[in-house]
């Protein structure tokens, strides 16, 4: 009698997930065995998104070099993804590369804005790799630079500026 087997309650692609973490142990950088740690990870880190884009799948690629100096720890490299929008003019998707610099300080006493912490000397790159994407995301993309727009007799792109409130100041 043949046992009926379970589905497996697994997701089909559960080993592509990928993690969300992007902290990196600094001990090596910070005892002075090495003087730089590359990083280089692929990441889903959530809430990639704004009103009028977002970043596709939640994905980046966060490519860093740590370096020491003094007692703070510097990130300097670039994350990178694809980001998703609408076009301003027509509505339709437009995609295009996302390619931000990243070039952060990591301090033990951070500064509220500026800096980033080290906590038991390991950064975690995250907070700064989703601030970076985000402010590099598209705030008024075209599908093409002569997109007409749906209906371009009715509105035409020509004089896309909005008409001016104080012309004669
Ligand atoms: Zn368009």
């Amino acid at each position: 009698m043949p046992s009926s087997k379970q589905p497996s309650s697994e997701p089909p692609n559960s080993s592509e997930r990928l993690s969300s973490n992007l902290i990196v142990d600094c001990a090596r950088l910070e005892a002075g065995t090495v003087d730089c740690i590359e990083v280089l990870r692929r990441c889903q880190l959530s809430d990639l998104v704004l009103p009028c884009a977002r970043v596709l799948d939640d994905l980046l690629e966060v490519e860093v070099m740590l370096r020491k100096a003094a007692a703070t720890y510097l990130a300097v490299g670039q994350v990178r993804g694809i980001w998703v929008a609408e076009c301003r003019r027509c509505l339709e998707e437009v995609r295009g590369p996302l390619e931000a610099a990243l070039d952060e300080v990591f301090e033990w006493e951070p500064l509220e804005g500026e800096t980033w912490p080290i906590r038991d000397q390991r950064v975690d790159l995250a907070p700064a790799s989703h601030q970076v994407a985000i402010l590099s995301l598209p705030m008024a993309p075209l599908c093409s630079s002569d997109c007409a727009g749906p209906v371009p007799e009715r509105f035409p792109t020509g004089s896309a500026a909005p008409p001016p409130a104080n012309a004669d100041m």
